[in-house]
């Protein structure tokens, strides 16, 4: 009945990962005692991904030991090792590749992300090529560091390309960090931060090349990775690669479904419902975490696509209040992004999206401190900070954030004597130009491509 908590029927979660078991968890919590049904095509219970390019790389950590602990035993039915191939939304039935389907009520699609391979297969396939993003990823790159090879190739300097190439170098590993744009990070962070990111990396001894790209990937006569060419005409001997392109959102399986599901992710409301490809809301069919895209206020109601693990855990949270409560009582997803990376010793934090930006301002500490905290601004309004060894901060610079106060921000944060006041500009460049993929991306106001012509449906 419309108004009522719908505190039963059949509920099934696609993605058995953070989001999928936040979201699990969470649905019990909200009082939900029906069925639910969790699909995960990996093979084990859900596990953390961050501390497979941190502790995991650096032989800190097993690669299988990163399980991801419950609050509560979701009482669910646990479908692992079985892909999602198809979504019927008139039937209601998530369809699996093992030829079953599942019956539902309420859906929530948490299908996250995969590494963006290499482009060309057959160089992707040499002996010694590799990406990260899965247990199984992390355990293989682990055991060929721990073999000391002769060099590393990391094509990307993203956040994963550069942890990876900081465990490399904490191992005493030989790196070479190929990227296409100007300094590392400078996608995610604009460029001041990149500079500093990219004097860590060479003070640390990673053998940095940017401006460049990587032309073609080499093997011997055994098939095993030897070297890559660049673009600027140097070659760089290596035996192994890790491809640090981003990340690909996981929606091929929804093809067929008239969501709004691309490239970017599948469009949702601030409630986390689920767009049809037309822009319609749908109302049984929610999505969370790194593949969704949904509007947020403070950055000009843009999309946002995020692939930070705050965001997974708060969105799978009001996906699954808002797929028990009646309308009115249904929140929004209005979370502040929040990120974290550490590498090269820093401990770097993000608040805020700071690409949605014009200017920025050091308001505390300095770049030769390599203490700081740098606000981000966009038409004279608070949109993002990023703290370096400085978290303490960090939070009044949210509070500033969610209240979309006023660039540059006034006085206040502690040790405000030593900052400079001049707002200097941001320089985030086009991501179009960057190997690595930004971890958020501003994507437009529409739920999808324009689509006035509809298709005949029956
Ligand atoms: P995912 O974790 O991608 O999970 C999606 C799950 O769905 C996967 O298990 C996938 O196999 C499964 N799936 C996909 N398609 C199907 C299908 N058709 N059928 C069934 N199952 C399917 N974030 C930070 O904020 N800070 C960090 O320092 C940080 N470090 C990271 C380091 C690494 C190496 C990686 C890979 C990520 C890191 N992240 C970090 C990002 C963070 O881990 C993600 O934001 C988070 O994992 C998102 O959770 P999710 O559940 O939305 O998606």
């Amino acid at each position: 009945m419309p108004g009522e908590p719908q505190e039963d029927g059949r509920i099934v979660v696609v993605g058995a990962s953070l989001a999928g078991l936040r979201a699990a968890e969470a649905l019990r919590e909200e009082g939900f005692t029906g069925s639910l049904t969790v699909v995960g095509d990996e093979p084990c219970p859900p596990y953390d991904r961050p501390p497979l390019s941190k502790q995991v790389l650096l032989g800190r950590a097993a690669a299988d030991s990163t399980g991801l602990p419950m609050r509560r035993d979701p009482d669910a039915d646990w479908r692992l090792g079985v892909r999602a191939t198809g979504l019927d939304p008139l039937g209601k039935r998530v369809l699996l590749a093992d030829g079953d389907s599942l019956p539902y009520d309420r859906l929530l699609i948490a299908t996250g992300t995969r590494a963006r391979p290499w482009p060309n297969p057959e160089e992707a396939s040499l002996d010694g090529v590799c990406t990260l993003r899965t247990r199984e990823d992390a355990g293989a790159l682990a055991e060929r560091l721990a073999a000391g090879p002769e060099r590393v190739l990391v094509i990307g300097g993203g956040f994963t390309g550069s942890e990876i190439a900081s465990a490399c170098r904490e191992r005493g590993l030989d790196v070479t960090v190929a990227e296409r744009g100007v300094a590392p990070l400078v996608g995610a962070l604009g460029g001041t931060l990149a500079k500093l990111a990219a004097v860590m990396h060479r003070n640390h001894g990673v053998d940095l090349r940017c401006g460049v790209t990587v032309t073609a990937l080499h093997g011997d006569g055994d098939g095993r990775f030897t070297g890559a060419d660049l673009s600027d005409g140097s070659r760089v001997d290596a035996d192994v690669c890790v491809v640090a392109l981003g990340a690909v959102r996981n929606v091929e399986w929804l093809a067929e479904s008239g969501l709004a599901a691309g490239p970017r992710g599948i469009a949702c409301d601030a409630g986390c419902r689920a767009f049809t490809r037309y822009g319609i809301v749908t109302d049984d069919v929610f999505v969370a975490g790194d593949v969704s895209r949904f509007p947020h206020p403070l950055f000009g109601y843009q999309m946002l696509s995020l692939e930070h693990w705050g965001n997974a855990v708060e969105q799978a949270g009001i996906a699954a209040h808002n797929m028990v409560c009646p309308g009115p009582l249904r929140r929004p997803h209005l979370a502040v992004p929040t990120f974290w990376s550490t590498q090269f010793g820093l401990n770097i934090k993000s608040v805020g999206v700071p690409m949605y930006s014009d200017h920025i301002v050091i308001a505390q500490g300095s770049l030769e401190a390599r203490r700081l905290a740098v606000v981000y601004g966009y038409r004279g309004r608070v949109t993002a900070a990023v703290t370096v060894d400085m978290a303490k901060s960090l939070d009044y610079y949210r509070h500033l954030i969610e209240t979309a106060a006023a660039f540059p921000p006034p006085p206040g944060a502690a040790d405000r004597a030593l900052a400079a006041d001049v707002p200097i500009p941001s320089d985030v460049p086009d991501p179009k130009g960057l190997s690595h993929g930004p971890t958020v991306t501003l994507t437009g106001h529409l739920p999808d491509r324009r689509l006035t012509v509809v298709a005949p449906t029956g």
